[in-house]
């Protein structure tokens, strides 16, 4: 199983959950051009990938979820309440490419899993994207949260034990206070409905490492509010802080790029 960022921040996200030859999209927040682009630096032809998930409606999550789905003839999955608030966005869209979804589904040959997380739009989810046991494999599962105001007990229950981890370290406390940001924006961000802190983020995921887990890649940094060394320092510091590499001597954590693809990155079996 791997998985890779192809984007990450508010200028644009869009995450790669794959098996094989067999892929799906978490969010298409960068134009289909961009997306394809950044699709062929990590070597995957666009010709595999089955479906876009949609978190919700945020502009930076779907600015080209229409284009490519039109592209690629893919169908997009969303639930029914973020089918209402993007389809205005999205450009015509075959009836057959339009899945509405509950919880849980399948992509891919992928099992995802939806549970909401804190946000300022209609609804808002982050994923948990699980390869099936099959003879000879076990299961392999990445968890995705990014937009949430705060840690939920859902992300808690789900999060829990992932073999790798796509999380929202969006800003630091202190440089959002003392930056340029109206007062307004400082507090919709820091709110229960808006963005994770790098320390709120270290300590969920400190609950959620477990032996198996392998990858943390930080994502949707704010560029005013954050930066990568920032964000990285503070996440290791926590963990180290917490003494996470008893149960978990060797997971790597790294920051996703904003504008170009992580590195893909291939789980072990
Ligand atoms: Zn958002
Ligand atoms: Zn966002």
């Amino acid at each position: 199983m791997h998985f890779t960022t192809l984007a990450s921040g508010s200028s644009g996200n869009a995450i790669l959950v794959g098996e094989d030859n067999r892929h799906l999209l978490v969010d298409c927040g960068i134009s289909g051009k961009s997306l394809l682009h950044n699709l062929s630096h990590v070597n995957i032809p666009y010709s595999e990938i089955e479906g876009i998930v949609v978190t919700h409606e945020h502009v930076d999550h779907i600015r080209g979820v229409g284009v490519l789905a039109r592209k690629l003839k893919i169908p997009i999955y969303a639930t029914t309440g973020l089918w209402k608030a993007m389809r205005p966005s999205l450009g015509k869209i075959a009836e057959n490419q339009q899945v509405d979804v509950q919880d849980s589904f399948s992509c891919a040959g992928l099992n995802v899993l939806l549970y909401p997380t804190s946000h300022d739009s209609r609804e808002s989810y982050g994923l948990k994207v699980t390869r099936p046991k099959r003879q000879d494999r076990g299961d392999l599962a990445v968890g995705i949260a990014t937009d949430s105001g705060r840690i939920t007990a859902e992300m808690h229950q789900h999060l829990k034990g992932c073999d790798a981890f796509v999380v929202e370290a969006n800003y630091d406390d202190e440089r959002l206070w003392n930056g340029p940001y109206p007062w307004y924006l400082k507090k919709r961000i820091s709110g229960h409905y808006g963005h994770l802190e790098n320390k709120q983020l270290a300590e969920g995921l400190s609950e959620w490492i477990e032996g198996n887990t392998q990858r943390v890649v930080l994502a949707h940094l704010s560029e005013e509010n954050n930066t990568p060394e920032i964000a990285l320092s503070t996440v290791l510091r926590i963990l180290k802080e917490l003494n996470i590499s008893k149960k978990c001597p060797d997971v790597q954590v790294q920051v996703a790029p904003r504008h170009t693809p992580h590195e893909l990155i291939i789980l072990r079996e």
